[in-house]
């Protein structure tokens, strides 16, 4: 399994390339910014991007994802529940004092506990809404474990429900039963900032305790 997290654009959004080292294809977790670098890393890699994954659709997560989907061909994917968010790109840009071109149409709508394949590996769609109606984690179900937890659950921390659809308890409702379940050594690779376990979370984080 090839695995590599590169952290882009203003907000240092965690994007993460996960391919199958047999077959060459893989998957672009949160293209958020940062397109042209995105690119020549997966020229680097020698891989062909078969899905572009969105963790949900705040534009620091999704700032790359025409241009990725212009050079990739990949199938945009993103849960239908932050559709109305994905589409007013150009607006939360002006928001944040930055342009984005409108982003081109979802390819495929993700659904809970969909499975995703790549190559001789598969990620499972965890619909955790709170942060914003149709957040989702990635979990990947071979090789070594992880969650891809978007701004859903950092490190220490969750994120934030201020912004267009986001709901506290939700959330914290979403974590505590979708992720919180899982075993103790899974790694969660969060949308922003460092890596942490399950299990830590479970015992140290301040919002599940
Ligand atoms: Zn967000
Ligand atoms: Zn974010």
């Amino acid at each position: 399994m090839i695995q590599k997290t590169f952290v882009v654009g203003p907000l240092q959004c965690n994007c993460t390339l996960l391919a199958c080292e047999k077959t060459r294809e893989g998957v672009l977790i949160d293209p958020g910014d940062e397109a042209p670098r995105l690119i020549s890393e997966l020229q680097k890699a020698g891989v062909t991007i078969k899905y572009l994954l969105h963790t949900h659709a705040h534009f620091d997560h999704i700032g790359a994802t025409g241009g990725l989907k212009t050079h990739t061909g990949a199938q945009i994917c993103l849960h239908q529940g932050d559709q109305f968010i994905y589409e007013m790109l150009p607006a939360q840009g002006q928001m944040f004092g930055m342009t984005f071109q409108a982003a081109p149409p979802v390819d495929h709508f993700l659904k809970d506990e969909e499975v995703l394949r790549f190559g001789e590996h598969s990620l499972q769609v965890i619909h955790t809404p709170g942060h914003s109606p149709g957040g989702v984690c990635f979990k990947l179900t071979s090789g070594e474990e992880s969650v891809f937890s978007g701004d859903s659950l950092f490190q220490g921390s969750i994120g934030r429900t201020d912004l267009w659809g986001g709901d506290y308890e939700l959330l914290i409702g979403s974590i505590k039963k979708r992720l919180m379940v899982l075993n103790d050594d899974i790694l969660v690779v969060p949308g922003h900032g460092p890596q942490t376990l399950i299990g830590k979370e479970k015992r140290t984080n301040p919002f599940l305790n």
